[in-house]
């Protein structure tokens, strides 16, 4: 997901195809003001190494990469930089005009303020994604608007806090009704991390959002049902419900 607020361009997760993604949404990584992570499941974070590697080659100057996550995410990108140091090796004796390695800066954060400038607000709360810890929440607040990426949660005290009041509440979420139904304990075991359609309404209800949107959608929905995974959601919540698709953008 990517966040365009004043000036900044923020990414939040880089899960598969994201570097071509934004490539379609007319930024790229060497534009980011930071890469904020929810957590370290592969499907969150599985692009993060193409990230580092096109800003680094796509800047002319050194060009350091802020990247923002749970605890853990400083260990995560020393592995990722371990894993490219023959790539790096590569282009540091080949091009002369590039003599640094990928500049990456983390900041493991928990819960409050963890970016501030012109006026574009980022604070994170724990969420609860167990048994997968620890994992953060993310509001964005700009010209008195307000976003809320949940990422992969069930409804905890951290996510009530980012949503409170907020414009905008996006939520990873899974249908209860669907999974239930698939005959492997694998699937079945997803149930108990992610918000269901009918947990996200009561979230939404609870915290007077003015608008949900459902991605990261479990399973992927048959084309034309997307109308009763609205209407799960409307069962607690009375407010607009849209559902996210690839490139689609949405005004706070
Ligand atoms: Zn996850
Ligand atoms: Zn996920």
């Amino acid at each position: 997901m990517l966040v365009k607020a004043g000036p900044h361009h923020l990414l939040f997760d880089a899960g598969r195809g994201v570097v071509m993604r934004m490539a379609a949404a007319g930024t790229g990584p060497a534009l980011v003001s930071g890469l904020f992570l929810t957590h370290l499941h592969s499907d969150h974070t599985t692009d993060v190494n193409d990230v580092i590697t096109t800003r680094w080659v796509m800047s002319p100057a050194q060009n350091p990469l802020q990247v923002f996550g749970p605890v853990t995410t400083a260990g995560y990108i020393d592995a990722t930089l371990a894993m490219l140091s023959e790539d790096i090796s590569y282009r540091l004796a080949h091009h002369e005009d590039l003599n640094w390695a990928p500049p990456v800066v983390v900041s493991e954060v928990t819960d409050g303020v963890v970016f501030e400038a012109d006026g574009v607000r980022v604070i994170a709360a724990p969420t609860d994604h167990a048994p997968v810890h620890p994992t953060v929440g993310y509001r964005i607040e700009h010209e008195g608007r307000s976003l809320v990426l949940a990422g992969d949660t069930v409804p905890c005290e951290g996510l009530d806090r980012l949503c409170a009041g907020a414009d905008m509440y996006v939520q990873t979420v899974l249908r209860r009704s669907l999974v239930e139904q698939i005959p492997m304990q694998r699937f079945l075991d997803t149930m108990d991390y992610h918000s269901s359609t009918h947990q996200t309404g009561q979230t939404a209800a609870r915290a007077s959002v003015g608008k949900v949107v459902l991605t990261h959608m479990v399973p992927a929905p048959f084309p034309g049902t997307e109308h009763e995974w609205i209407a799960e959601v409307a069962e607690a919540y009375d407010g607009p419900v849209v559902i996210a698709e690839d490139l689609l953008v949405l005004d706070v």
